[in-house]
C-alpha cells in the first residue's frame, strides 16, 4: 500500500495570498465583474482537495456581454488599426510583466493545477512570457505581396495594380484546457492580438486562476477595454461561446470530444476553426538508439506534467533486440521518481487535475490489467487523499486494448515490441490520432526516413516534448485543424484581402 500523503495547502507568496482572498471576478470591456446569475464554482487544490478561490461561474448571458464588448472594441476603437509599433510595445510589456511575476505565476499554477512548482517556474510560465515576446516581434513584419493580374476581359491597354493585406479575422473566441492553463491562454491571446484581433477567453473550469491575474496584467500593461475578455466558467459558457453568431473565430484546445462539438456550433455562422485536440503519440526506440537517452526521453515523454500532456508519447515501441535491456532501465527509472504534491520540489509525478480525472486514469488502468496486460511497473492509485496515481508503464498489450488506443491523460505508458522499420512505422501511424512522434536512433538516414513517415505535427528525434514558439504546433487526423505557434498563428489570427485598381 502507497503512503498518505500528509498535506495541507500552504501559500509562500504575500501576493498570491492576497490574490487568493480577493473575490475573483470575470473580465468583460475593461471591468472586472460578477456572473450575471451571480453564481460561482469552486477551484480546489488538488493535492490536498482544499478550496482555493470561488470563481463567477459566467454563463450563455456573460458570453454575450463580453461578445458584444469584443465586437464594439473591433469595430468602433482603433485597435485593429494601432500601428504596429504600438502593438509590439504593449505585447512586450505584458512579457516582461509575467516574467517579473514567475513566481507568484509559478505557485498560482501550481495550487491550481497541481503541478510541480519547478516545472511551472520553468517551463509554463517563461514559455508562456516567450510566447508573448515572439508575437511582439510579429506586427511590423506581416506584409502582402504584390500580384501580376492578366485580367483576361479588360481591354489590353488598361493597367492594373493589385495587392493582398493580411487583415484580423475579428472577434475570436478561445477555449483552453487545464493541463497548461497560463500557457495555452498566452498561444490563444499572444498572436490574437499581434494580429489586432479582440477576444473572449474561456478557462478550464478547473484551472481558471492564473488567467484571471493574467487578465490583471494585460489591463495594467494598457490592452484596451474590451480587447481581452476573460469569462470563466463550465462547458455550457464554452458552447455558448463556440455558437454565438457575432464570434468570427473559434480557437480550442482540449479533448477530441468536445472539438467536435465546437465544429458543429460553429457551423451556424460558419466561423472559423482551428482545433488542437488529443493524441496518442507514439515513442519509437531503434535498435542502434543510445540507450541511457532513450531512457531518459521516453520516461519525460509519458510523465512530464503527470502524463496530463497532449503530446504525451504514451505508446513505446522498443527493438525487440533491446526490449527487455530497456524495459528494465525505464522501470527502474520509473520507480526513482517521487509522487507527492507540487510544492515539494522532490516531486516528480504530481496530482492529476481533478478527482474526475483521478477517476479516467484509475479506470484506465483497471481495464489494461482486467484486459490481461502487464503493469511492469505502478499500475495503481497513490494513497487515499489527493488524486494521485502511480507512473506505470504496461507490456504484453495487444493493439485492441483501450490502454494502446485511446488517450488517457496519466503518467502512462505502453511499451511494445517491434522487429524492423516498416513494420513499427506501420503500427505507429494506426491511429485516429496525429499529434507528436518521438525516435531514437543514431543513424541519420534513418532518423529522416521515419520523420517523413510518420503522421504526425510534430516528430521529434532523439528529443521530447520540444516546444518553442516558433515552432508550429498542432495535428494530423483527429488531433486538430491547423498549427498554433510560429508564423502559423499570424495566418490563423488574419485573412488575406486582394486588392486590384484598375490605373
Ligand atoms: P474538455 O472537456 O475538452 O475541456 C476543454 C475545454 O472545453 C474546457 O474549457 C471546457 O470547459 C470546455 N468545454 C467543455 N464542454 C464544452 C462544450 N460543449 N463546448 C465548448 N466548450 C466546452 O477536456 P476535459 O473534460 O477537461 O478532459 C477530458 C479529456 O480530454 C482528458 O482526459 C484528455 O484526454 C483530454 N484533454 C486534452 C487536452 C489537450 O491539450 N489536447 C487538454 C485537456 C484534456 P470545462 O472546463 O468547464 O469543462
Ligand atoms: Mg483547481
Amino acid at each position: 500500500m502507497s503512503p498518505t500523503i500528509e498535506t495541507r495547502t500552504t501559500v509562500q507568496s504575500p501576493q498570491i495570498s492576497k490574490f487568493l482572498k480577493q473575490p475573483q471576478k470575470m473580465l468583460i470591456n475593461g471591468e472586472w465583474c460578477d456572473s450575471v446569475s451571480g453564481q460561482t464554482f469552486t477551484t480546489y487544490d488538488p493535492a490536498t482537495g482544499d478550496v482555493l478561490a470561488e470563481v463567477p461561474r459566467g454563463g450563455p448571458e456573460d458570453i454575450d456581454h463580453a461578445v458584444k464588448a469584443a465586437r464594439t472594441a473591433f469595430e468602433e476603437t482603433s485597435w485593429a488599426r494601432l500601428r504596429p509599433n504600438l502593438r509590439e510595445d504593449l505585447l512586450w510589456r505584458i512579457s516582461q510583466a509575467i516574467v517579473e511575476r514567475v513566481e507568484d505565476f509559478a505557485e498560482l499554477e501550481s495550487l491550481d493545477n497541481g503541478k510541480p512548482i519547478g516545472i511551472a517556474h520553468a517551463f509554463d510560465v517563461r514559455a508562456a512570457a516567450d510566447c508573448f515576446r515572439y508575437y511582439a516581434g510579429w506586427p511590423s513584419k506581416i506584409q502582402g505581396a504584390t500580384n501580376n493580374p492578366s485580367m483576361l476581359l479588360a481591354p489590353t491597354e488598361v493597367e492594373f495594380h493589385s495587392y493582398t493585406r493580411r487583415e484580423p479575422v475579428g472577434v475570436c473566441g478561445q477555449i483552453i484546457p487545464w493541463n497548461f492553463p497560463l500557457l495555452m491562454a498566452a498561444w490563444k491571446i499572444a498572436p490574437a492580438l499581434a494580429t489586432g484581433n479582440t477576444l473572449v477567453l474561456k478557462p478550464a473550469e478547473q484551472t481558471p486562476l492564473t488567467a484571471l491575474l493574467l487578465g490583471q496584467i494585460m489591463v495594467e500593461a494598457g490592452v484596451p477595454a474590451g480587447v481581452v475578455n476573460i469569462v470563466t466558467g463550465y462547458g455550457d459558457a464554452g458552447a455558448a461561446l463556440s455558437g454565438h453568431e457575432d464570434v468570427d473565430k473559434m480557437a480550442f484546445t482540449g479533448s477530441t470530444e468536445v472539438g467536435k462539438k465546437i465544429v458543429n456550433a460553429a457551423s451556424g455562422n460558419l466561423k472559423k476553426v482551428s482545433l488542437e485536440l488529443g493524441g496518442k503519440s507514439p515513442n519509437i526506440v531503434f535498435e542502434d538508439a543510445d540507450i541511457p537517452s532513450a531512457v531518459g526521453g521516453v520516461l519525460q515523454g509519458f510523465t512530464l506534467n503527470s502524463g496530463q500532456a497532449c503530446e504525451a508519447g504514451t505508446r513505446v515501441y522498443v527493438h525487440e533486440k533491446i526490449y527487455d535491456e530497456f524495459n528494465q532501465a525505464l522501470a527502474e527509472q520509473v520507480r526513482t521518481l517521487k509522487v507527492g504534491p507540487g510544492n515539494d520540489p522532490e516531486s516528480a509525478i504530481t496530482p492529476l487535475v481533478s478527482e474526475e480525472q483521478l477517476n479516467r486514469v484509475v479506470g484506465y488502468l483497471n481495464a489494461g490489467k482486467e484486459e490481461g496486460a502487464h503493469a511492469l511497473v505502478g499500475g495503481n492509485r497513490h494513497g487515499d487523499s489527493g488524486y494521485f496515481v502511480e507512473p506505470t508503464v504496461f507490456t504484453d498489450t495487444t493493439e485492441d486494448m483501450s490502454i494502446v488506443r485511446e488517450e488517457i491523460f496519466g503518467p502512462v505508458a505502453v511499451s511494445i515490441p517491434f522487429s524492423d522499420e516498416s513494420e513499427v512505422i506501420k503500427a505507429a501511424n494506426k491511429s485516429e490520432y496525429g499529434l507528436a512522434a518521438g525516435l531514437w536512433t543514431t543513424d541519420l538516414s534513418r532518423a529522416h526516413r521515419v520523420a517523413s513517415r510518420l503522421n504526425a505535427g510534430s516528430v521529434w528525434v532523439n528529443t521530447y516534448h520540444a516546444l518553442d514558439s516558433a515552432l508550429p504546433f498542432g495535428g494530423f487526423h483527429q488531433s486538430g485543424w491547423g498549427r498554433e505557434l510560429g508564423p502559423e498563428s499570424i495566418e490563423l489570427y488574419t485573412q488575406v484581402k486582394s486588392v486590384t485598381m484598375a490605373l
